[in-house]
């Protein structure tokens, strides 16, 4: 199926939105309705992640145990590997009314990018050092 096919594809963790623009190239019949219903079965049939992020609903195709990083200025989702933390959660959540099957762990912050960026702004003065001489 294509759309379980293109999100497989990529790790950009897309919206419904962006799997119809993607998909409708190859299947020009199809409508968003349609992709919005085929993702949330997928997802209810456990085959791939429904995230959601920042009031949108993501989809990811990676089943692995991992964790998503968000940068709250320019949207991006990064994923990490780390099952040890999901592991960790999920062996220490105490209910006596609740059973979990399963973990989900958002990290918010800045990405690399972002984060040069706002170092840049703060400090113009680092631009000097650029030279390209090297100090032994
Ligand atoms: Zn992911």
């Amino acid at each position: 199926m294509k759309i379980l096919e293109h999100l497989k594809s990529v790790k950009t963790h897309p919206t419904a939105e962006m799997v119809y623009n993607v998909v409708k190239k190859d299947i020009p019949s199809i409508t968003l309705a349609t992709v919005y219903r085929n993702l949330n079965c997928l997802s209810e049939d456990g085959k791939i992640v429904k995230l959601e992020i920042n009031g949108e609903f993501r989809f990811d195709a990676d089943m692995g145990k991992h964790q998503h990083c968000v940068c709250k200025k320019c949207g991006k989702i990064l994923d990490v590997f780390q099952k040890e933390i999901s592991e960790y959660a999920l062996k220490k959540i105490k209910s006596t009314d609740f059973v979990p099957s399963g973990v989900q762990v958002i990290f918010y912050g800045n990405c690399k990018h972002e984060n040069k960026r706002a170092k840049n702004n703060k400090r113009p003065e680092i631009v000097k050092d650029n030279s390209g001489v090297k100090k032994r």
